[in-house]
């Protein structure tokens, strides 16, 4: 029950280019395709730098 509402405020957070766990702002690095980003409190995104939006990074991403 809690996903359905938590689900939208995240995706917005995201579309924001916020992190979904601290609402800080991430860096939009410059790059082709994926960049990896890092969070300062250790969530990982992956951001698409041809769409420009941020996505949270799959377990496979991290390692
Ligand atoms: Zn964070």
């Amino acid at each position: 029950m809690f996903k359905n509402i938590i689900a939208p405020v995240q995706a917005w957070l995201l579309s924001q280019g916020k992190c979904v766990g601290c609402g800080r702002l991430l860096s939009k690095k410059s790059g082709k395709g994926l960049v990896r980003v890092t969070c300062h409190c250790g969530r990982v995104y992956m951001y698409d730098s041809g769409g420009g939006s941020f996505r949270r990074a799959t377990l496979d991403e991290i390692k």
